[in-house]
């Protein structure tokens, strides 16, 4: 059986360190061309400077992925899809709310296969979170904690820091695509706080303030107090932690970036890092329906946070 033709857009630390062996592991599409505009390479798979380049040279490539920085994305998914193709986008799936609309859109009038990839959300810790949720039950509170050193994990990214590079909402947004998944309602920002380093653009720090909006379905849970609290300056332990309290007293602790689950301390669910190889199949399976997976909340939340937030001015960043 041939496999459809994969083209991997931008190739950086994401691309090298998971796209490329879960589309090895998974055997579902074919690495048939990457693009680098610095022309880095990838051994045995052409490399192109452009994705335009790509697909004058490839016409018959069936699916892209787009890993690079957000600010570029809308063009080059605009443009895939204008050419027929299939298009997974790494998180944040876009720049602005409106590019990912008109990427949805888009999809829908070409026919093809859109699917905004919240790697997060693909953990069995995560579903298994969802689950017990869905069954019912009030949640006293929810409290998020992402904190992570940036010149640990984000060496000399300095689209990070530059405007369109979400900041700290570039792993916080993780967190936010959690929390949309396993609550069974809305969720609203109704505050926040957002520290700006004095020499970049966007937040090294933010804390939220949000409240559920589902009442209705689920008794007391409107008005529950969930926070998150984001911070690029965590030295030593790292944490990527939700903790979530029902009105019963009982504790889910989802820890270790949503890859483990633990209730009222007791290990639940727990499996190694197989996020995105559940992508790719998942990818596969949406390009055989003819379907698409577009989840913008998360994306809302940060554009939310970034209206009703507080702006502040904090030391200088340097890495
Ligand atoms: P990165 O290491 O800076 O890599 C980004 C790559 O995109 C670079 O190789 C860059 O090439 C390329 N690029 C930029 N503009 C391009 C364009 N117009 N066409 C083709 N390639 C282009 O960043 P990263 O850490 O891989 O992150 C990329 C995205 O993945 C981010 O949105 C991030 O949130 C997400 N992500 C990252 C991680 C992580 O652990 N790092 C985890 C999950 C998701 P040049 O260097 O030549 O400009």
């Amino acid at each position: 059986m041939t496999l459809p033709t994969l083209g991997l857009v931008g190739l950086g630390k994401i691309a090298r360190d998971q796209h490329i062996p879960a589309i090895a592991a998974t055997g579902l599409f074919d690495l048939a061309a990457v693009v680098s505009p610095d022309g880095a390479v990838y051994e045995g798979v052409p490399t192109f400077r452009s994705q335009t380049e790509m697909l004058d040279t490839l016409p018959d490539l069936d699916a892209v992925a787009i890993c690079t920085p957000p600010a570029v994305r809308h063009g080059l998914t605009a443009e895939a899809l204008r050419a027929g193709l299939h298009v997974l986008i790494e998180k944040p799936p876009a720049a602005t709310v409106s590019e990912l609309q008109h990427l949805t859109e888009k999809a829908a009038t070409v026919r093809r296969t859109l699917f905004t990839a919240w790697h997060s959300q693909f953990n069995p810790a995560v579903e298994e979170t969802r689950r017990r949720l869905a069954e019912g039950g009030a949640i006293r509170s929810v409290a998020i904690t992402w904190k992570e050193d940036v010149r640990r994990w984000h060496p000399g990214q300095d689209w990070i820091f530059a405007a369109g590079g979400f900041g700290v909402f570039d792993p916080g947004i993780n967190a936010l695509s959690i929390l949309t998944r396993i609550l069974p309602g809305p969720v609203f920002v109704r505050g926040a706080e957002l520290l700006v380093p004095a020499n970049r653009d966007t937040p090294i720090a933010a804390m939220l303030e949000m409240q559920a909006g589902y009442a209705v379905t689920h008794g007391s849970a409107a008005g529950v107090p969930m926070t998150a609290d984001f911070d690029f300056r965590q030295e030593g332990e790292q944490t990527w932690a939700i903790a979530i309290v029902m009105a019963d007293g009982t504790r889910l602790d989802l820890t270790r970036g949503g890859t483990r689950l633990a209730i009222d301390g007791v290990p639940t669910a727990e499996e190694p890092d197989t996020e995105y190889q559940r992508i790719y199949r998942h990818f596969h399976r949406l390009i055989a329906d003819g379907a698409c997976d577009v989840d913008a909340r998360p994306l809302h939340l940060v554009a939310d946070a970034c209206l009703v937030g507080r702006w502040r001015t904090t030391d200088a960043f340097d890495w």
